[in-house]
């Protein structure tokens, strides 16, 4: 049986740079991941995946991080640089197993904040589960290199590993870029009817998101296509894939953050700026570690012997002393219920918390408790704002602070907005 992605699920950064959505200062490629992946619908039989493919510019923590924050402990994680062609080859797999078992592919456009060449475009997270069953399936994947003068490969049969067979043929050709104009016209010549889908999901400003044009096509029953030919042209790459969507894939976002609006891009990733040390609050890396079940994970010990809960875990029951017996169990990321809220004003904040205070300002802490009792202790995402009690909060990955050369990151509170 072929392999196909029967759910995707998208995770917008929540940061607004004139018309574009780019990372908040605490968001990178790999909260983004998180976010989206955390965004998915379960799993069939709702375990781990047998493989995690990362396509784009991940950060150093990426490829350890995100399996951890996802309790993914037995996935095989293969990582690649961006791109519709790798974006791709991940999809299609490879060998037996690919088509055998559940797979997640990973892919983040980063906006190009610090990179010294400006900010093209907006970021976006995409995560696609992929198994034996119906959804979009990838059948034929060809990428071909030119030099960026050279105008885009025409399209023909040869590339596409044979002609499509079915009726009717749809081309998709994602993006926004005149090229691909002529590309549709040769196109035609072959029998195909294109299409142009746009690559920038409303809001996003453009964005090279092949996979969300994609996965957005293929979840819309009244545009949704049989054998399919998609085409992605880059600045030196043409690819060119023949698929088919046997089914409808399951969509989903990750809950949408408060916009914070900047003025000026956030500063890059130097390492100096990673070098700042707190006196008030050193966690050694050790330390950070061994806690990330609990800052991650918001894994809680529950104690059968006395009944209680203690959260973040620390080695023994909080109410009876108790070590041996205690059960590890994962609390609900989603509805805490705030019990009490306030605003940490520039000057008051730890000094591991200066950087953040120097980008955005004040911000908000809160006391919550989870819907299995335990309460916990979280920094607000997003800009600081009065919190009336009884708010229900969603949890989400994010940057704290650097410390020892490197971002830590930890679960915060998300006030989410009503649509309303
Ligand atoms: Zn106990």
């Amino acid at each position: 049986m072929a392999a196909a992605i029967f759910a995707a699920a998208v995770a917008r950064p929540s940061a607004r740079l004139g018309p574009l959505a780019v990372e908040a200062p605490d968001e990178d490629a790999f909260t983004l991941a998180v976010a989206a992946a955390e965004a998915l619908p379960v799993l069939p039989g709702g375990g781990a995946p047998s493989r995690l493919d990362l396509v784009g510019d991940f950060g150093p923590s990426a490829e350890w991080g995100i399996p951890e924050a996802l309790g993914w402990r037995d996935t095989a994680v293969h990582t690649s640089s961006g791109g519709p062609a790798h974006l791709f080859e991940a999809i299609r797999g490879h060998g037996r197993e690919a088509a055998e078992r559940t797979r997640i592919v990973l892919a983040v456009d980063r906006s190009g904040i610090g990179r010294g060449r400006g900010i093209a475009h907006g970021a976006l997270a995409v995560a696609l589960a992929i198994g034996p069953g119906t959804g979009i399936q990838v059948d034929h994947v060809a990428a071909h290199v030119r030099s960026p003068s050279e105008p885009p490969q025409p399209l023909r049969p040869e590339h596409l590993g044979g002609r499509p067979s079915g009726d009717p043929v749809a081309l998709l050709l994602i993006g926004d870029d005149e090229r691909l104009v002529a590309a549709a016209r040769e196109a035609g010549g072959l029998g195909f009817a294109p299409s142009v889908v746009p690559k920038a999901p409303p809001g996003t400003g453009p964005a090279p998101t092949t996979p969300y044009a994609l996965a957005l096509r293929a979840s819309d029953p009244e545009t949704a296509v049989h054998p399919f030919v998609l085409g992605a042209l880059g600045a030196d790459r043409d690819v060119y894939v023949r698929g088919r969507v046997t089914g409808t894939v399951a969509w989903s976002e990750s809950a949408p953050a408060p916009t914070m609006v900047l003025s000026a891009p956030p500063a890059p990733d130097e390492p100096q700026a990673l070098d700042a040390r707190s006196e008030g609050a050193y966690v050694p890396r050790a330390r950070y570690l061994e806690n990330l079940p609990s800052r991650w994970r918001l894994e809680a010990d529950w104690c059968p012997g006395c009944g209680r809960w203690t959260f973040p875990v620390r080695g023994a029951c909080s109410g009876c002393g108790d070590s041996e017996h205690l059960e590890r169990r994962p609390l609900s990321r989603r509805d805490w219920k705030v019990e009490a809220a306030t605003i940490v004003r520039p000057g008051a904040q730890p000094t591991e918390f200066d950087g953040t205070v120097a980008l955005s300002g004040a911000y908000g802490v809160v006391i919550a408790r989870s819907p299995e009792g335990p309460r916990g202790t979280f920094q607000v995402a997003g800009p600081a704002a009065p919190i009336e009690l009884g708010t229900a909060v969603t949890t989400v990955l994010r940057r704290l602070y650097p410390m020892e050369g490197e971002w830590r990151y930890g679960r915060k509170a998300l006030v989410v907005k009503s649509p309303a």
